[in-house]
């Protein structure tokens, strides 16, 4: 009497419905992650995220050891490693969640398939990855939302099922080998101040969140050198955290912050709901604006700057700098890089979304895909022509400079050398040439107004 538990997007044992109906009966339970070629050959196997995997496999074999069990880590063709599981332990049922990329959807085809050819059952669990499951929320028009705010009003409404506690026991059979976890150590590459992962870190952070951080959430969110957001995402993204029980918790803590927090979360179960719609929408423009985007090598120098962090535009180069230096950029740092690349530079958004899927260590195909396109505006803004400017952007978002000072030491020294002080950091083309010169700050690939009157005439705008 055995069932398989497939690990995949959800590591965790808090609020796990594959686990608990996998135990349901006094079942024994093999729970299995299988570490799958095909996924590193889609370019997920980035160093930032293969050392927060590490974390949390091994945090969630530490979990199932208390509990009497173990994880149990394959190396292989997921649909052929669990028909070898299942096999080998002869189990009569798998569980896993839903899936929503097309790979995933793929997969679980395929999987229950094979498994019924083996007389075995599968069994698909929705809400596990997602607060509210693609499909479940539609407008009376189409297939799904297109559009943020309808979508939310009916999130909003939807009542979710409760959290579940974790099992206080996983009995395993004995038998299936495992492969030795992964360890962070071994990895090369990996950003030097890349957070730590595992289920019991997601907790802890989550605890503190909801305990003080979250409260002023609404209001400084957007400020980029206060760092006022959870950095929850990579928790989400791994399923440390379940999304249910975290909209749960934070509706009981209540309040505007509380508020404005489980509305991104929304944000999130709306990406997927496009995505498990449209699965194409990960490669090609949900909306096309016949882009004839630039390319050749005048084009590729300027990405390979912006890449880099040396634009010459402050916070711009602040923010992809913090990406390297921490596998994670604050979601205002996001919307103004992609914003740069896209329409300053009028350089492709899949270019952008390729560097960040790198490095991100939260790099997640339905959020980075569909927020890159919301921004190139070939995605679901309905401003798809808005540009940001990292100027005004800069002087609102990070007045006294101290987020670009942060991440752009060279501009900070040079501007502290010579008695500058405040948002002058936003426009060092300003600042007198010895400065300049000091620092070593690259001067603007592009002026921001020649960037803006590029796109504009490539959007036929004028
Ligand atoms: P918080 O502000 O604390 O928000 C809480 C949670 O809500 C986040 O952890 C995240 O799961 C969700 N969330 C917040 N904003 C968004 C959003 N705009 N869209 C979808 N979900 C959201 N997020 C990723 O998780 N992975 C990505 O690969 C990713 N790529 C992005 C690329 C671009 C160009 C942009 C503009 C945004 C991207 N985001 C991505 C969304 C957002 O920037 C991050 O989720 C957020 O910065 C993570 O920090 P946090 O956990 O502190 O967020």
């Amino acid at each position: 009497n055995v069932a398989v538990v497939l690990f995949t997007c959800d590591l965790r044992l808090h609020d796990h419905p594959p686990l608990r109906a996998a135990l349901a009966g006094g079942r024994q339970v093999v729970p299995l992650f299988v570490r799958d070629p095909a996924v590193d050959r889609a370019g997920f196997a980035a160093p930032n995220r293969l050392a927060f995997l590490a974390d949390c496999l091994r945090d969630l074999d530490a979990g199932l050891r208390e509990r009497g069990g173990r994880l149990v880590v394959r190396h292989g063709d997921t649909v052929e490693e669990v028909c070898r599981v299942a096999a080998e332990t002869d189990a009569a049922e798998v569980h896993l969640a839903a899936e929503v990329s097309a790979f995933g959807q793929r997969r679980e085809r395929r999987l229950r398939g094979a498994l019924e050819a083996q007389g075995r059952a599968l069994h698909v669990h929705d809400a596990v990855t997602t607060a509210v499951p693609p499909g479940a929320v539609t407008p009376a028009s189409s297939g799904h939302f297109a559009v943020f705010t309808p979508y939310f009003r009916r999130w909003s409404q939807q009542t979710l099922r409760g959290p579940l506690a974790a099992p206080r026991a996983v009995p395993v059979p004995d038998g299936p080998a495992s492969e030795p976890l992964p360890s962070r150590e071994k990895l090369s590459g990996v950003a030097p101040a890349l957070a730590p992962g595992g289920e019991g870190e997601g907790r802890r952070r989550l605890a503190g969140w909801l305990r003080t951080g979250v409260t002023a959430y609404a209001d400084r969110h957007d400020d980029l050198a206060g760092d006022g957001t959870s950095r929850l995402s990579p928790h989400l993204h791994f399923g440390t955290l379940s999304p249910v029980e975290i909209v749960h918790r934070a509706r009981r803590r209540g309040g505007p912050g509380a508020e404005a927090f489980v509305r991104q979360l929304a944000w999130r179960d709306f990406h997927r709901q496009v995505l498990f719609a449209r699965p194409a929408a990960a490669h090609a423009d949900y909306r096309s604006r016949d882009d004839r985007w630039r390319s050749g090598r005048a084009a590729a120098e300027d990405a390979e700057a912006w890449r880099q962090g040396r634009t010459g535009h402050p916070v711009v180069d602040a923010a992809m700098r913090q990406l390297l230096h921490e596998g994670w950029m604050h979601n205002r740092g996001r919307l103004l890089v992609a914003s740069f690349l896209t329409k300053t530079l009028y350089i492709d958004w899949r270019v952008g979304a390729e560097h960040f899927l790198r490095h991100l260590v939260d790099g997640d195909l339905a959020n980075n895909q569909l927020n890159w396109q919301w921004v190139a505006g070939t995605g679901t803004d309905t401003r798809p022509n808005r540009v940001l400017s990292p100027v005004a952007q800069g002087r609102r978002l990070d007045p006294d400079g101290a987020y670009v000072r942060r991440w752009l030491p060279e501009l900070a020294d040079a501007l502290d050398a010579a008695g500058v002080t405040g948002a002058a950091v936003h426009e060092p083309w300003k600042l007198p040439e010895s400065v300049r010169e000091r620092s070593g700050y690259p001067a603007p690939v592009v002026g921001l107004a020649d960037g803006l009157a590029r796109f504009r005439q490539a959007r036929g705008l004028e």
